[in-house]
Protein backbone atom coordinates (compact mmCIF):
# COMPACT_ATOMS: atom_id res chain seq x y z
CA UNK A 1 0.00 0.00 0.00
CA UNK A 2 1.54 3.27 -1.06
CA UNK A 3 0.54 6.61 0.77
CA UNK A 4 -0.14 8.40 -2.66
CA UNK A 5 -2.62 6.01 -3.17
CA UNK A 6 -4.87 7.24 0.27
CA UNK A 7 -8.22 8.35 -0.10
CA UNK A 8 -8.54 11.73 -0.29
CA UNK A 9 -11.30 11.48 2.45
CA UNK A 10 -8.61 9.57 4.61
CA UNK A 11 -5.38 12.18 3.76
CA UNK A 12 -7.78 14.84 4.79
CA UNK A 13 -8.55 12.76 7.81
CA UNK A 14 -5.28 11.39 8.73
CA UNK A 15 -3.52 14.53 8.55
CA UNK A 16 -5.36 16.11 11.15
CA UNK A 17 -4.33 13.21 14.03
CA UNK A 18 -0.68 12.88 13.00
CA UNK A 19 0.89 15.11 15.16
CA UNK A 20 -0.63 13.70 18.14
CA UNK A 21 2.41 12.06 19.34
CA UNK A 22 0.88 10.41 21.94
CA UNK A 23 -0.10 7.37 19.98
CA UNK A 24 1.37 5.59 17.18
CA UNK A 25 -0.35 5.46 13.46
CA UNK A 26 -1.15 2.51 11.54
CA UNK A 27 -3.35 3.28 8.30
CA UNK A 28 -4.92 0.67 6.52
CA UNK A 29 -8.10 1.14 3.86
CA UNK A 30 -10.97 2.46 5.31
CA UNK A 31 -9.21 2.97 9.13
CA UNK A 32 -6.56 4.34 10.98
CA UNK A 33 -5.46 2.48 14.25
CA UNK A 34 -3.74 4.83 17.02
CA UNK A 35 -1.82 2.93 19.32
CA UNK A 36 -1.41 5.11 22.83
CA UNK A 37 2.39 4.50 23.55
CA UNK A 38 2.62 4.37 27.04
CA UNK A 39 -0.28 2.24 27.93
CA UNK A 40 -0.74 0.14 24.82
CA UNK A 41 -4.80 1.71 24.13
CA UNK A 42 -6.14 1.04 20.94
CA UNK A 43 -7.60 3.73 18.98
CA UNK A 44 -9.36 3.31 15.56
CA UNK A 45 -10.49 6.26 14.00
CA UNK A 46 -12.70 5.68 11.03
CA UNK A 47 -14.89 7.76 8.59
CA UNK A 48 -18.60 7.52 7.25
CA UNK A 49 -20.55 8.85 4.43
CA UNK A 50 -23.75 10.21 7.00
CA UNK A 51 -25.23 10.06 10.51
CA UNK A 52 -26.77 6.81 9.33
CA UNK A 53 -24.03 5.18 8.55
CA UNK A 54 -21.66 6.11 11.53
CA UNK A 55 -24.58 5.29 13.52
CA UNK A 56 -24.12 2.15 11.66
CA UNK A 57 -20.55 1.57 12.46
CA UNK A 58 -21.01 2.70 16.15
CA UNK A 59 -23.26 -0.51 16.69
CA UNK A 60 -20.18 -2.56 15.43
CA UNK A 61 -17.68 -2.28 18.39
CA UNK A 62 -14.15 -4.05 19.40
CA UNK A 63 -14.67 -4.66 23.16
CA UNK A 64 -11.90 -2.50 24.58
CA UNK A 65 -10.98 0.16 21.76
CA UNK A 66 -11.76 3.77 21.63
CA UNK A 67 -13.94 4.85 18.66
CA UNK A 68 -14.57 7.62 16.44
CA UNK A 69 -16.61 8.52 13.84
CA UNK A 70 -15.81 10.78 11.49
CA UNK A 71 -18.72 12.08 9.29
CA UNK A 72 -18.95 14.91 6.81
CA UNK A 73 -20.63 18.30 7.48
CA UNK A 74 -19.67 21.14 10.45
CA UNK A 75 -20.81 21.04 13.76
CA UNK A 76 -21.60 17.59 14.31
CA UNK A 77 -20.63 15.46 17.99
CA UNK A 78 -22.82 13.40 19.86
CA UNK A 79 -21.56 10.13 21.32
CA UNK A 80 -23.31 6.29 20.03
CA UNK A 81 -22.98 3.70 21.79
CA UNK A 82 -19.59 4.42 23.46
CA UNK A 83 -18.33 5.82 19.80
CA UNK A 84 -17.40 9.59 19.25
CA UNK A 85 -19.53 10.66 16.03
CA UNK A 86 -17.82 14.12 14.57
CA UNK A 87 -16.92 16.37 11.95
CA UNK A 88 -13.49 16.88 10.80
CA UNK A 89 -13.19 20.16 12.56
CA UNK A 90 -13.41 18.20 16.41
CA UNK A 91 -11.27 15.23 15.48
CA UNK A 92 -8.03 16.58 16.53
CA UNK A 93 -8.94 18.22 19.95
CA UNK A 94 -11.01 14.57 20.74
CA UNK A 95 -8.75 12.88 20.40
CA UNK A 96 -5.83 14.81 21.86
CA UNK A 97 -8.74 14.77 24.89
CA UNK A 98 -8.66 11.38 24.76
CA UNK A 99 -4.89 11.05 25.37
CA UNK A 100 -5.36 13.28 28.35
CA UNK A 101 -7.83 10.86 29.96
CA UNK A 102 -5.24 8.12 29.96
CA UNK A 103 -3.84 8.40 32.91
CA UNK A 104 -0.74 6.62 34.61
CA UNK A 105 -2.20 4.80 37.44
CA UNK A 106 1.03 2.97 39.20
CA UNK A 107 3.76 0.76 38.68
CA UNK A 108 4.21 -3.02 39.78
CA UNK A 109 7.91 -4.69 39.39
CA UNK A 110 8.21 -8.49 37.73
CA UNK A 111 10.72 -10.98 37.55
CA UNK A 112 11.49 -10.84 34.00
CA UNK A 113 14.45 -12.43 32.15
CA UNK A 114 16.22 -13.31 35.18
CA UNK A 115 15.96 -9.37 35.52
CA UNK A 116 13.86 -7.10 36.89
CA UNK A 117 11.06 -4.79 35.22
CA UNK A 118 8.15 -2.32 35.98
CA UNK A 119 5.17 -2.33 34.65
CA UNK A 120 3.46 0.69 34.54
CA UNK A 121 -0.72 1.01 34.73
CA UNK A 122 -3.02 3.17 33.27
CA UNK A 123 -6.41 4.17 33.71
CA UNK A 124 -8.92 5.53 30.99
CA UNK A 125 -11.41 8.10 32.03
CA UNK A 126 -13.53 8.19 29.52
CA UNK A 127 -17.11 8.87 31.56
CA UNK A 128 -14.68 11.85 32.80
CA UNK A 129 -14.20 12.62 29.07
CA UNK A 130 -17.76 12.92 28.28
CA UNK A 131 -17.89 15.49 30.70
CA UNK A 132 -15.39 17.50 30.14
CA UNK A 133 -15.96 17.36 26.23
CA UNK A 134 -19.68 18.34 27.56
CA UNK A 135 -18.44 21.30 29.38
CA UNK A 136 -16.02 22.26 27.12
CA UNK A 137 -13.33 21.97 30.46
CA UNK A 138 -9.51 22.12 29.48
CA UNK A 139 -6.69 19.71 30.71
CA UNK A 140 -4.62 21.79 33.02
CA UNK A 141 -6.70 25.00 32.85
CA UNK A 142 -10.01 23.60 34.65
CA UNK A 143 -8.85 20.28 36.00
CA UNK A 144 -6.16 18.39 36.62
CA UNK A 145 -5.97 14.11 37.32
CA UNK A 146 -3.41 13.73 40.09
CA UNK A 147 -2.72 9.97 41.69
CA UNK A 148 -3.88 9.13 45.45
CA UNK A 149 -3.15 6.31 47.21
CA UNK A 150 -5.85 4.81 49.04
CA UNK A 151 -3.71 4.15 52.46
CA UNK A 152 -4.60 1.02 54.37
CA UNK A 153 -3.92 2.08 57.32
CA UNK A 154 -6.23 5.20 58.00
CA UNK A 155 -8.37 3.97 54.84
CA UNK A 156 -7.49 8.12 53.53
CA UNK A 157 -6.71 8.80 50.32
CA UNK A 158 -2.62 10.24 49.99
CA UNK A 159 -1.40 12.09 47.14
CA UNK A 160 1.19 11.07 45.34
CA UNK A 161 3.93 13.54 46.62
CA UNK A 162 3.73 12.89 50.03
CA UNK A 163 2.85 9.13 50.16
CA UNK A 164 6.39 8.05 51.61
CA UNK A 165 6.03 10.77 54.49
CA UNK A 166 2.53 9.40 55.45
CA UNK A 167 2.93 6.27 55.39
CA UNK A 168 6.34 6.77 57.69
CA UNK A 169 4.13 7.48 60.10
CA UNK A 170 2.39 4.55 59.80
CA UNK A 171 5.61 2.74 60.52
CA UNK A 172 6.17 1.55 56.60
CA UNK A 173 8.62 2.21 54.32
CA UNK A 174 7.73 2.82 50.64
CA UNK A 175 11.27 1.99 49.26
CA UNK A 176 10.45 -1.70 49.94
CA UNK A 177 7.13 -1.91 47.97
CA UNK A 178 7.58 -3.59 44.77
CA UNK A 179 4.05 -2.38 43.77
CA UNK A 180 1.95 0.92 44.04
CA UNK A 181 -1.50 1.24 42.87
CA UNK A 182 -3.00 4.72 42.93
CA UNK A 183 -6.79 5.78 42.02
CA UNK A 184 -6.68 8.97 40.01
CA UNK A 185 -8.84 11.58 41.28
CA UNK A 186 -9.62 14.59 39.10
CA UNK A 187 -8.82 18.42 41.28
CA UNK A 188 -11.70 20.56 39.50
CA UNK A 189 -10.34 24.27 39.66
CA UNK A 190 -13.75 25.46 38.52
CA UNK A 191 -15.74 23.62 40.93
CA UNK A 192 -13.56 23.77 43.93
CA UNK A 193 -14.18 19.55 43.72
CA UNK A 194 -12.33 16.55 43.73
CA UNK A 195 -14.35 13.86 41.60
CA UNK A 196 -13.51 10.43 41.52
CA UNK A 197 -13.67 8.62 37.93
CA UNK A 198 -17.52 7.99 38.43
CA UNK A 199 -17.77 11.65 38.65
CA UNK A 200 -18.92 11.07 42.34
CA UNK A 201 -17.04 13.78 44.82
CA UNK A 202 -14.97 12.88 47.23
CA UNK A 203 -15.61 15.10 50.33
CA UNK A 204 -12.25 16.88 52.15
CA UNK A 205 -12.58 14.47 54.81
CA UNK A 206 -11.89 11.10 52.98
CA UNK A 207 -8.03 13.18 52.36
CA UNK A 208 -5.26 12.83 54.92
CA UNK A 209 -4.06 15.89 56.18
CA UNK A 210 -1.14 16.52 53.61
CA UNK A 211 -3.29 15.74 50.88
CA UNK A 212 -5.90 18.19 52.22
CA UNK A 213 -3.32 21.07 52.06
CA UNK A 214 -2.17 19.94 48.70
CA UNK A 215 -5.42 20.12 47.04
CA UNK A 216 -6.74 22.97 49.61
CA UNK A 217 -3.60 25.31 48.22
CA UNK A 218 -3.99 24.14 44.27
CA UNK A 219 -7.44 25.67 44.10
CA UNK A 220 -5.63 28.99 45.71
CA UNK A 221 -3.25 28.97 43.10
CA UNK A 222 -6.42 29.39 40.55
ZN1 LIG B 1 -2.77 6.40 56.56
Amino acid sequence: MKFESLDEKMKKVYAKIRTIDEFHWHIDDNTIIGIHKKSGMKLQVRIAGSKEEADKLAQEKEPGVLDVIVIPGKGTFYVNNGAFIMSLKFLRPTVQDIADHIVWAGFKVIEKDGGLEQEDIYDYLGGRLIEHLKQGLVNGRDYVFWPFYKCKHCGKYVDIDSLARHMKNHGEDVKEWSEEKYEVLEINFVEKKVYDKFGKEVPMDKFSEEAQDFIKDSFEGE
